[in-house]
């Protein structure tokens, strides 16, 4: 019969070793204090189990009374440990120490007094007990030991009123952790005190050590309720900001969030939710896919809402659909912020008009999908603006093109698209059959009625532009409708002007000759013709290379037909560049047939200081032709002047310095000849007849031309008189101590073999 206990016994002492090694290889690694606790307090009951089997067991009573003494000993341990667990499992009493240091002080002295019961058997006596045919030693008990016992149910008190105070304060979901324990505690007392107060032979409550070492493991660190669990998931589902909606596999509802119900199912009715979810399933081939994505617009109590939708099927571990469920992520928020940021990118933060870039991207796409309404570009320009900002600050001048940009979208709500293109220049492109002229004329009298007054008249251009050729560039159809802006540029009062044939041909042939430049030039089309210059007796030491263009179908084009549009869009640096060498490699020429007397003059255009290197291209020109600088003539005009003065002053200075002459041309046909004079340091000034109307107002004109002589020669410089026509003006100008004169009179500018004929 005791071997049988001894066999539960041992059997407890196993069991609470697996949970020693279970929490020891499991949670000890969150080394936290519970799961140390819990370890201790296992360990004692281990030893004090062992101790009573010890007891039960002995044949000796020096045994017996050890085991004993500890077994009693162990008590107060397990309860001492049991309640240092209970602290930490419950947090109840956490932050006193009083109670644990007293009460382990009292398991000190108790153990050192139940130790003393060898000598003094103040606690208990052995006697043998026969159960059957077996007898084991039991034990009687004597006075002290109730000391031991009140002490134990002191802690036995202590430990119950901590499981009962938290199992009172926890909610629901826990209230099963601590109240299991608490029961499974109370009925180990229990069985203990049947054991000792009814005189049952042997301690059965210790074969309860082992669940209640499962229980303690188990709810302390495993347990988690399930309905807790659903609990805490719907509470953080509610919570989201995210609309939740799940459906079973038959697609009925199962569940939806606060804001799913508020967002789409106000009335609470969840089957629309069904009807408006199968709708997009058969709308999306849903059976072959197990997750999508997408976005979506819901007009929500009248208001536009946008989601990035998520739907997800689930499966389970066998991969069985059990169901999905909709996720609506609410990102108008975001939306608008990249729409506002897209309308800041692409639109005029002052008058609120396309950007440039966006409204040629605007235009070409309104074109392009419109391809049978006819189009026209209306562009417009408040004459002297600048002037405006001058005068009235640049506030006003914002006022200003705030009012025309008003205008324009309250007037011309026909316009397609409009644009501020740059400061005071506006775009706007509509259907040709919405343009009429008293809608442009009435918006700008109301404009310049906002501004005029006694001391300022403003005056607004507007140029339209047909689109005949709506492939062509849209910064090609606002340059035709300026370029109808700037035949009108000297108009006085508000005026429309159309970017007529006349103006269209003009367009048409510039864009012809910029398409044919290029190929021109390397075939050899553009020719260096020489005009000579010759001295007051008739001597020809010098000549200007004035270039044309000898066309295949057109024959000889005049410069002003491409030179000045070579110079507004850059190209004139070319040409010069090929002149200039034609020049120089004709001086090498000349040298060679003895005539190294001959100079030429060439033009400079004041592109050519943007586009290239002056200095550098001119010194390898004479270098590699070995020739005198002196004999290639540089002329400039004033136009250099205009910007960026100081820079091309420095190059022309180092250009003279390395051994070049430079010429003033055309000079007194601008308003900063003057200027010239005095910063420029030229050798030769070059003045033409026409410019100074020499035969309108012949006393005047010559007047100045005198003077002007006078004031080169002062400055040590040589005059060239062009023009010259007539023998008349010959005659005249022999006396005026000119240098060099050139003109009709004397020769046409040649080409060079006719040139060379003539004067070599
Ligand atoms: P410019 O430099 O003032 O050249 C003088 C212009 O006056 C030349 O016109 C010439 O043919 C013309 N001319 C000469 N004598 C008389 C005369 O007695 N009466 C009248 N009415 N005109 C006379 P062209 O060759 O048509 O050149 C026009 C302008 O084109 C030149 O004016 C010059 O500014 C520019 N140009 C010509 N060739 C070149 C060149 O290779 N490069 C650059 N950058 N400009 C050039
Ligand atoms: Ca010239
Ligand atoms: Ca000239």
């Amino acid at each position: 019969m005791i071997k049988l206990y001894v066999l539960f016994f041992l059997l407890t002492v196993f069991i609470m070793l697996a949970c020693v090694v279970y929490i020891a290889t499991r949670h000890i690694i969150k080394k936290n204090k519970l799961n140390i606790s819990i370890i201790q307090l296992l360990i004692v009951g281990i030893v004090t189990t062992l101790a009573y089997c010890l007891a039960i067991t002995a044949r000796e009573e020096l045994y017996a009374e050890l085991g004993y003494a500890t077994y009693f000993a162990g008590i107060d341990w397990i309860l001492i440990t049991f309640m240092f667990y209970a602290r930490h499992y419950t947090k109840i009493w956490q932050d006193t120490y009083a109670a644990p240091l007293i009460t382990t002080t009292i398991a000190v002295i108790d153990n050192i007094s139940i130790f003393h019961n060898f000598k003094w058997h103040h606690a208990f006596m052995l006697k043998q007990v026969t159960i059957g045919e077996d007898w084991f030693y039991s034990f009687a008990i004597n006075d002290y030991y109730v000391v031991h016992l009140v002490f134990c149910y002191i802690l036995v008190a202590l430990i119950v009123l901590m499981f009962a105070q938290k199992t009172l304060q926890t909610s629901g979901f826990h209230r099963n952790r601590y109240l299991s324990i608490l029961v499974m505690f109370t009925g180990i007392i229990l069985l203990n005190v049947l054991y000792l107060f009814f005189d049952y032979p042997v301690d059965v409550s210790i074969c309860l050590y082992s669940v209640a070492s499962i229980f303690v493991s188990y709810y302390t660190l495993m347990y988690n309720p399930k309905t807790f669990v659903e609990f805490m998931l719907s509470t953080i589902t509610e919570r989201m900001e995210c609309a939740l909606i799940s459906f079973d596999e038959n697609d009925s509802y199962i569940y939806s969030n606060q804001v799913a119900n508020r967002m789409f199912c106000q009335s609470g009715d969840k089957k629309l939710l069904e009807e408006r979810f199968r709708k997009w399933r058969e709308g999306k081939d849903a059976n072959s896919i197990s997750n999508a994505n997408w976005n979506d617009i819901y007009n929500i109590n009248g208001d536009e809402y946008r989601f990035d939708v998520h739907f997800n099927k689930v499966y389970d571990k066998k991969g069985f659909y059990c169901g999905c469920y909709f996720s609506f992520y609410d990102v108008t928020g975001d939306f608008l912020a990249y729409e506002e940021e897209k309308y800041r990118n692409s639109h005029d933060s002052l008058t609120g008009a396309l950007k440039r870039e966006s409204f040629y991207e605007e235009v070409r796409r309104i074109l392009d999908e419109n391809p049978h309404t006819e189009y026209v570009m209306v562009c417009t320009n408040i004459k002297g603006f600048k002037l405006i900002n001058d005068m009235y600050g640049v506030d006003e001048g914002d006022k200003l093109l705030i009012r025309c940009s008003d205008l324009i979208r309250e007037k011309i709500s026909s316009a397609s698209a409009f644009a501020r293109l740059e400061s005071d220049r506006f775009a706007i492109l509509m259907p040709k059959n919405r343009y009429s002229e008293e809608l442009f004329m009435t918006g700008m009298n109301q404009v310049s009625h906002f501004m005029n007054n006694s001391q300022y008249r403003m005056v607004i251009l507007v140029g339209v532009y047909d689109i005949f050729d709506r492939h062509a560039t849209v910064v090609s159809m606002c340059d035709g409708a300026f370029l109808a802006i700037d035949s009108i540029k000297d108009s006085f009062k508000n005026s429309i002007a159309y970017y007529g044939d006349m103006l269209r041909r003009e367009y048409m042939s510039e864009q012809k000759i910029l398409g044919e430049f290029e190929e021109a030039l390397q075939t050899g089309q553009f020719a260096m013709f020489l005009q000579p210059v010759v001295t007051t007796d008739g001597r020809m030491t010098l000549c200007e290379a004035l270039v044309r263009w000898i066309h295949p179908s057109r024959g000889i084009i005049a410069p002003v037909s491409f030179i000045p549009l070579l110079e507004r869009t850059g190209y004139i640096y070319k040409l010069d560049q090929y002149i200039w060498e034609q020049a120089a490699k004709r001086l090498a020429y000349w040298t060679s047939l003895g005539h190294d007397e001959l100079s030429i003059s060439v033009n400079v255009s004041v592109k050519d200081f943007y586009y290239m290197d002056i200095y550098d291209t001119l010194v390898s020109l004479v270098e590699k032709y070995h020739i005198d600088p002196s004999r290639l003539k540089i002329e400039i005009t004033e136009s250099i002047f205009m910007t960026e003065k100081e820079r091309q002053i420095e190059i022309i200075t180092s250009l003279k310095e390395y051994g070049f002459l430079i010429e003033i041309d055309d000079f007194g046909s601008g308003y900063s000849s003057l200027n010239m004079l005095k910063e420029v340091p030229a050798d030769i000034l070059k003045m033409d007849m026409a410019f100074l109307s020499v035969d309108k107002n012949q006393n005047r004109g010559r007047k100045i031309v005198n003077t002007i002589i006078t004031l080169a020669k002062a400055l040590g410089m040589m005059v060239i008189i062009e023009g010259v026509e007539t023998e008349e003006q010959l005659d005249y100008l022999k006396g005026t101590g000119a240098d060099y004169l050139q003109g009709y009179y004397f020769n046409k500018p040649l080409p060079v073999k006719k040139f060379e004929d003539i004067y070599l």
